[in-house]
């Protein structure tokens, strides 16, 4: 799966390209590939290979990926602005503004990684540089793939670097770059970072969950092995046309769901699962309906991903069933698809919506009219805004907005929203509209009244029932948790008189002579 750093040459690349490229493009590309090369001469990595290596691995990465032409030469050229003579003006000049634009962008990143490189503490600078990674991914998502390509391969030319950067970099990984990889639905990169960082982080753990995996999956491979012949027989009787495969579970799944049952792998079902990919969704339905014939499932693990698909997009089906030879087995049923997006998310949508790609991921006005799988952007794009206003924002509710678990919840209407785990109603009502919000009066959940201070859940049909005379509170400000609900309600209960209207400074003066008065019972 991790291919090493080989010394990448000009001639793979361009070689690679062919197969995805037309003729103009890929003269471009060696263009491109020639000007970076000249511009980084007499540079190394850390390894001893020369820099160009680095641009043309991370271009290779993306066109693995199936990304537009444009971000394969942002990746060549993507550390040409930052640590070369090149300027943004040469790289327009030369491929174009749109180029420039992603390597402005991948620039703007690095530069705002410096200041996120230590998560724990909260620092002034932290925020301002958070603000600028912010933006540049508010605009094009495209930029955060090119910067996961480029963190990939920094992760498997991780050991040349000295032991305390090493550390740094891999908690960075694990922290930051991870979830946004998941948060895009890139599973396999998302995988690929936290192998790799995890190996880093913790090199003795690693190495024996591997040994761990190693002794459980060889006992277990060869009963398997019938259970797949069962079911390759089964299908094929109902002239189904599938694949199926064996897909083991990472290590550092493996560690964090270890942490959850209390260190006992005898109660991890899913070391390896058996993943059947299908013609369509009917399929993947009939499919289940015949192993839960075959084999006896276990209720509470069957999930229709596909029906209610995870806040990043990922649809499938699960079911866990039991052999009569007592055997655990869990099953993954979907699309080609399906899978595609599992493995590559935004990544595989370059390539289904290849023509129209451009403006559908760069920044919309509208939040409900994004996929709710990248509401978050805009999200995280109004935050930015709000940074750049000098509002505070806390480490802790940036989190829980931009790094957190997310959860899905449907209006009437069946528009799909995304939130924060533990939204609470009112942080519906706002996202849908801050109107809404402003005029709440009570909410009914799946068909049932639901107080204010209940979290909604995954999957939670949710109607906000609004009365013209209906206003605010501010008590209201205990019953939200997303910092877009809380600024919008702040700014209504101040139109109303309800608090003081306080600029940033003089709210964190205040704040800290609070803090020094015995504690209220909330901060
Ligand atoms: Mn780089």
């Amino acid at each position: 799966m991790f291919y090493t750093s080989r010394y990448m040459k000009k001639r793979e690349v361009l070689e690679l390209a062919k197969e995805f490229y037309d003729e103009n493009q890929i003269a471009e590309l060696e263009h491109a590939i020639d000007f970076a090369t000249e511009k980084h001469k007499g540079q190394k990595r850390k390894s001893g290979e020369p820099y160009i290596t680095h641009p043309l691995a991370v271009a290779r990465t993306l066109i693995e990926w199936d990304m537009d032409i444009d971000s394969v030469l942002a990746g060549v050229l993507h550390d040409t602005v930052e640590d070369t003579s090149a300027t943004l003006e040469d790289i327009e000049n030369l491929f174009g503004r749109d180029v420039a634009f992603l390597v402005d962008g991948v620039t703007k990143v690095s530069q705002a990684r410096a200041g996120m490189r230590d998560l724990g503490s909260y620092l002034p600078q932290t925020k301002d540089n958070l603000s600028k990674l912010l933006i540049a991914v508010g605009q094009d998502v495209r930029v955060i793939i090119i910067k996961l390509a480029d963190r990939l391969h920094n992760l498997q030319t991780l050991r040349y670097m000295p032991p305390e950067k090493r550390t740094k970099i891999a908690r960075e990984s694990l922290e930051v770059f991870a979830p946004l990889a998941d948060r895009l639905g890139m599973g396999r990169v998302r995988m690929q970072i936290e192998e790799l960082a995890f190996s880093h982080l913790d090199p003795k753990e690693f190495k024996h969950l591997q040994n761990l995996m190693k002794k459980r999956l060889g006992k277990s491979t060869r009963k398997l092995g019938t259970v797949r012949v069962e079911v390759e027989r089964e299908l094929a009787k109902h002239n189904i046309k599938f694949e199926i495969n064996g897909r083991v579970k990472s290590i550092y799944s493996l560690y964090k769901k270890l942490q959850k049952v209390n260190g006992n792998i005898d109660d991890i079902y899913d070391l390896m699962a058996l993943r059947i990919i299908v013609r369509d969704n009917e399929t993947c339905y009939r499919v289940l309906g015949i192993l839960h014939s075959m084999y006896q499932p276990m209720i509470a693990r069957i999930k229709d991903y596909i029906a209610v698909p995870k806040p990043n997009g990922y649809q499938s089906l699960h079911t866990t069933v039991i052999t009569p030879s007592e055997q655990i087995v869990e099953f993954q049923i979907r699309t080609q698809e399906m899978h595609d997006w599992a493995e590559r998310g935004l990544a595989a949508s370059f390539h289904y919506h290849a023509q129209k790609s451009t403006k559908d991921y760069t920044k919309s006005k509208n939040a409900a009219a994004l996929p709710a799988e990248l509401q978050w952007i805009t999200q995280m794009q109004e935050i930015a805004v709000r940074l750049r206003e000098g509002e505070e924002i806390s480490q802790d509710q940036l989190n829980i907005d931009l790094f957190g678990n997310r959860i899905f919840v449907y209006s009437p209407k069946g528009d799909i929203y995304n939130l924060p785990e533990g939204a609470l109603p009112l942080d519906f009502a706002y996202l849908v509209h801050s109107d809404i919000g402003k005029h709440a009066y009570s909410f009914r959940v799946n068909g049932n009244i639901h107080a204010f201070d209940k979290p909604l859940h995954n999957g939670d049909v949710v109607e906000v029932i609004t009365r013209k005379l209906s206003l605010p509170r501010s008590d209201w400000q205990e019953l939200v948790t997303t910092s877009h609900a809380r600024a919008k309600l702040r700014m209504q209960l101040r139109k109303l008189g309800l608090i003081e209207a306080v600029s940033g400074a003089a709210a964190i003066i205040r704040e800290k002579a609070a803090r020094k008065k015995p504690a209220k019972a909330k901060d």
